[in-house]
């Protein structure tokens, strides 16, 4: 399949999830700007003011924005709505504000109200280039012709997938007893698609840790996408459809191999534990009695958003990476802390998104390292998508199953 029509077809999948929004009042804005106390400690972690250096790129001045805005009372349209959007939504800020400024659900309120009041259409196509171009009204011809090039290099880089096939032919059936818990492996809208081959080793390995492991294609998507897009009726209804499903059966834990889908469904879901994979895994692997074999590769560790803000942290990527002998990682040392990618956002600012992958790729290059490791799709492909060489993204539950499977015949 032609790399383009790749992407289109991820695309498609992913406006087929889009309804009508339902929009949040102004109140909730105001109440949440209020917080803020100008103190400016958010300004250092941000990657859109570290790149820019103006204060309408910086959480303080967006927070001043939004409240002036719905002082205001219309519609953020022009350079003031190009601020808005410009934010990554990545909640670096959030953890450094002493006012507990909830930065996130700030942004994705002013989204939804920013939805509603967009005139572009509610169907069909419509519906996904609206939720792309939130805030553009009539600019969506622009906004067309300003992301076919990001689809042209996403789509080069589905060319370079798959990341994961170490457990193919391998037919590990598992004990299926009903003593044994129970995982529901979250596939996610996109990695169902793109990352069937890293389910599949996903599904091996956690059954080599003593788990049943259940996969359905009824499972929708987790609906991040849609709520940080400002569509939240949508969300909602994903939302609740996923944790009825959840709640089936005595689920002992949901575990996603995506980290942006981890940290949305831990989010939206209290009753059932939701798991970022590589979390899920370095807590059972030391009790396994798995040794993995050796795997000489430098490796470059890139930590998603999602996987740090509100995500388990960087410490059980170490711990996998650490237990396979050979590998050497180190994190990256020049950028904005961010990769770019940050959801929809490679496709609404392809600019901003692919200026603040360059420091990234400069240093993977420099480095010549064997491999970068993430474990986020949306972050791995749009990595991808500026490396023209061999140097492949992977996943590390790819890198520790190829340690435990092919390393260990050898
Ligand atoms: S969410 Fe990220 S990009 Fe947006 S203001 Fe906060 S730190 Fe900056
Ligand atoms: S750290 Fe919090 S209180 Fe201080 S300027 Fe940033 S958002 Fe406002």
């Amino acid at each position: 399949m032609l790399p383009w029509l790749s992407a289109c077809y991820v695309a498609a999948t992913l406006s087929a999830e889009y309804g009508r929004e339902q929009a949040l009042g102004s109140e909730s804005i105001s109440n949440e700007a209020d917080k803020c106390v100008k103190c400016g400690l958010c300004l250092a972690v941000c990657p859109t003011y570290s790149l820019l250096h103006v204060e309408t790129e910086s959480p303080r001045g967006r927070v001043a924005l939004m409240q002036a805005v719905v002082d205001a009372g219309e519609a953020a349209e022009g350079r003031l709505a190009a601020h808005l959007d410009h934010c990554l939504s990545c909640r670096r800020c959030e953890p450094a504000c002493p006012s507990g400024v909830a930065y996130g659900a700030l942004m994705d309120d002013m989204r939804a109200l920013r939805f509603e009041q967009s005139s572009l259409p509610t169907r069909g196509v419509g519906r996904w280039l609206r939720a792309m171009l939130t805030g553009r009204p009539f600019g969506w011809a622009v906004g067309l012709q300003r992301i076919l090039p990001a689809l042209g290099r996403w789509g080069r880089a589905v060319k370079r997938w798959p990341r994961g096939t170490f457990s193919n032919g391998m037919n590990y059936v598992g004990d299926e007893s009903s003593e044994r818990p129970l995982v529901l492996l979250f596939p996610g809208c996109v990695s169902r698609h793109l990352d069937t081959a890293l389910l599949d080793d996903t599904e091996w390995l956690l059954k080599r840790l003593g788990f049943r492991v259940r996969r359905s294609d009824e499972l929708r998507c987790c609906g991040a996408l849609h709520r940080h897009a400002g569509d939240g009726s949508r969300a909602e209804r994903l939302e609740t459809a996923n944790r009825a499903f959840f709640e089936r059966d005595g689920v002992h834990a949901v575990v996603s191999i995506a980290s942006a889908c981890a940290a949305h469904l831990h989010e939206t879901n209290r009753d059932v534990p939701v798991f970022e994979v590589s979390d899920f895994i370095a807590r059972h692997l030391p009790e396994s009695g798995l040794k993995p074999g050796t795997l000489e590769l430098n490796v470059l560790l890139h930590v998603p958003c999602s996987q740090q803000y509100p995500g388990p942290g960087s410490d059980p990527l170490e711990r996998l990476l650490t237990s396979i002998p050979g590998v050497n990682w180190h994190y990256p040392e020049s950028g904005f802390g961010c990769c770019g990618a940050a959801g929809s956002y490679m496709f609404r600012e392809p600019e901003m998104a692919a200026r603040l992958l360059q420091p990234l790729l400069g240093e993977i290059r420099a480095a010549a390292v064997d491999c970068v490791v993430s474990t986020n799709i949306g972050c791995a492909l749009h990595i991808a998508s500026g490396l023209d060489d061999a140097t492949p993204v992977r996943h590390p539950i790819s890198l520790l199953v190829e340690a435990l499977i092919v390393r260990n015949e050898g």
